[in-house]
């Protein structure tokens, strides 16, 4: 399609009407690419999507303006808006001095419940760790995501504070061979401290709202209590409300949509693969997951519409 003039056709159709939302979860530190590489980039292939970027002719928008001219109507042709998820220290290392040799604004949507411990997120380095061990038992995604829930729920169960939970991570490494301590030291799966998303802040970084504690509980209070320590903890290193949302682990619920209007959040972002339109819901806008999986034609086919 590329060849024939279908992803410049479209890109002319797209003119202003419609917004690609780019969505980012991690940076490597590491080989986490190689263990999930639907969320994760190494360096050099997320700094090559920033040329493929530049060298399109996108205008990429800071999320405000971006939303704001779809609704107006106004968007400059080829409008893109970059987002990442959750704030993980890759940000802060790699993301961020890329996207300023690029001078490309970009929307972080942090969590911030994690930011006061200095720790891995749970989940996500047993799941890792189960990987790295080469236990041909969780060498599905499926079998390590079903393990590393049950390990999460036992760890709620037993009421373990983040520390013991990191005891049970760290003897599933010891009993692996993998060296734990050299894993801490280069902060695999831990969120950016708030001095570190300060940082981002001041070098242009918008932060915006994930949950404090990454969930949606399906009841008003519990929601808006999300919400408000989100807003809160972001508001202490930015001096500013946060607006805009991004639903954690893409989950949606026709429910949360008034609990959002009440708490004055004015977008909000889901996991759904699309473009942006006028017509659009702001409330559930959705974005394109990119990641390893994603070829650079794919990439190019979200950019004009095509897909
Ligand atoms: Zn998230």
């Amino acid at each position: 399609m590329r060849a024939t003039g279908a992803f410049a056709a479209s890109t002319a159709l797209r003119r202003r009407h419609s917004l690609v939302i780019l969505c980012y979860h991690g940076i490597s530190l590491r080989d986490e690419h190689e263990w999930g590489g639907g969320l994760y980039l190494p360096p050099t292939a997320f700094r090559e999507r920033l040329q493929f970027l530049r060298d399109w002719g996108a205008n990429v928008l800071p999320l405000a303006e971006g939303i704001r001219r779809l609704q107006e109507d106004t968007l400059p042709p080829r409008s893109v808006v970059i987002t990442f998820d959750d704030g993980f220290v890759d940000f802060h290392r790699h993301a961020l001095p890329a996207l300023q040799e690029f001078s490309f604004p970009a929307t972080l949507y942090l969590t911030t419940w994690y930011s006061q411990y200095r720790l891995p997120v749970f989940n996500l380095m047993v799941n890792y760790l189960r990987w790295k061990s080469g236990d041909p038992e969780y060498m599905s995604r499926q079998a390590r995501e079903k393990a590393s829930l049950e390990m999460e729920r036992q760890a709620k169960q037993d009421g373990l504070d983040p520390h013991q939970r990191d005891d049970l991570a760290r003897a599933l490494a010891v009993k692996a061979g993998i060296d734990y301590d050299d894993l801490l030291r280069n902060r695999m799966f831990q969120i950016m401290s708030p001095e570190e998303a300060r940082e981002c802040y001041q070098a242009g970084t918008d932060l915006q709202l994930h949950t404090h504690r990454h969930r949606t509980p399906v009841d008003r209070e519990l929601f808006l209590r999300e919400i408000q320590d989100n807003s809160a903890a972001i508001e202490a290193i930015t001096g500013t409300r946060p607006l805009h949302f991004c639903y954690p682990s893409g989950v949606t619920d026709s429910a949360f949509l008034p609990w959002l209007r009440e708490a004055g959040v004015q977008s909000a972002t889901t996991c759904v693969h699309g473009l942006a339109r006028r017509g659009s819901d702001p409330l559930l806008l959705p974005r394109y997951l990119d990641g390893t999986g994603t070829s650079e034609l794919d990439f190019e086919a979200w950019l004009s519409g095509v897909r």
